[in-house]
């Protein structure tokens, strides 16, 4: 049976930084440099092919063009490779890695996105493991097909679902968490994977690349204490198409009535309201609590169990597809690639 071939997609990021000794900062190196620090790649049971982006970048410039050029890699290189892993930085890691879940309709392949705490030339690194057992992770097969068929997450040890992580640490080797979503994986002795939390694809479906995505939306965190001028200038913002609304706990607000009166205003005009929780763990509950009732009452779209990270590019994703007013409530509570509980 022939090694699964994996690309090493790199788009920038700590991994494969190095220090200007002279400034102390650090700075994006070449890409080709990264695969001769890591002699031990060659031992991986697998051919590694290798592929960067024309200016790797610090993941705080990720944007959603940045995305499309990343889908594009994986969709030219679809039908030659069995997995990817793309190397990225981990600040907007999850915010990338769930659109691309979005942006890739029926995924049959392994796309697995790591990078690391610190880079990949320091003596105590966390670059090499992540690297290598990510590389792992894309080829593990089963009946000589990809096992994973899904955009996952690889960090210290874990494989997560893509669009179910967030990071929640800039100075912990564990910087991310799925509070709502078993892990897919896990390093340890042996790689344990949990078959049941796989996300199945319908296997009879092609690839759909999906590119367009509409920037036209707000995020807005609720304080005590928010003011009418502040809200209403955000949501005169021209072009604007919908908002995220992060609430308290289970999806709770002010009942103020200039505030609800102002929401219902917005979503009169066409504007859909998505109601995710500031929690990285648990979901909303509209009408659970009096705090609640009047959004659920007005026509506000419930984010469930969404993070914050997948509820953005989920919504990119579908103002992109223009998808219908009419179904657009329903679609968005419905999970489309595991990124909510259903219910
Ligand atoms: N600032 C870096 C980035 O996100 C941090 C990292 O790679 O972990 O690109």
């Amino acid at each position: 049976m022939s090694k699964p071939n994996i690309l090493l997609i790199y788009t920038g990021g700590t991994i494969g930084m190095i220090k200007d000794f002279k400034t102390g900062v650090l700075k994006a190196f070449d890409f080709k440099t990264l695969l001769d620090k890591i002699p031990e790649l060659h031992l991986l049971e697998c051919t590694i092919e290798t592929v960067s982006l024309n200016e790797p970048i610090d993941s705080s410039n990720m944007n959603p063009r940045y995305w499309v050029q990343i889908a594009e890699i994986i969709e030219s290189n679809y039908a030659s490779c069995d997995g990817f892993v793309v190397l990225h930085g981990s600040d907007t890691m999850s915010y990338t890695a769930s659109a691309l879940s979005f942006m890739l309709e029926n995924l049959a392949k392994p796309v697995v996105f790591t990078g690391s705490q610190l880079p990949i030339g320091d003596l105590r690194t966390d670059a090499k493991e992540n690297l290598i057992t990510s590389i792992q992770m894309a080829s593990l097969q089963e009946n000589g097909k990809p096992l994973v068929k899904e955009v996952c997450l690889y960090f210290e040890y874990k494989l997560y679902r893509a669009n179910r992580t967030t990071k929640l640490n800039a100075e912990n080797f564990k910087a991310f968490a799925s509070l709502n979503y078993p892990e897919l994986a896990e390093s340890g002795v042996h790689l344990k994977v949990n078959y049941e939390h796989l996300f199945k694809p319908d296997l009879k479906k092609p690839l759909l690349v999906h590119k367009n995505l509409s920037t036209n939306i707000a995020l807005v965190k609720l304080f005590p204490g928010i003011s009418l001028a502040f809200l209403k200038s955000v949501l005169a913002t021209p072009n604007l198409k919908s908002v995220i609304l992060e609430t308290y706990g289970a999806g709770n607000c002010t009942t103020e009535a200039w505030f609800i009166a102002l929401l219902q205003e917005t979503i009169n005009k066409g504007i859909h309201i998505i109601n995710v929780t500031q929690c990285a763990g648990g979901s909303v509950m509209m009408g659970h609590y009096e705090t609640s009732n009047q959004l659920k009452d007005i026509g506000v779209i419930s984010g469930k169990d969404i993070s914050t990270e997948a509820a953005i590019s989920k919504l990119m994703f579908m103002l992109g597809q223009k998808t219908a007013p009419e179904i657009f409530k329903a679609m968005y509570e419905t999970s489309l690639r595991g990124e909510m509980s259903q219910n």
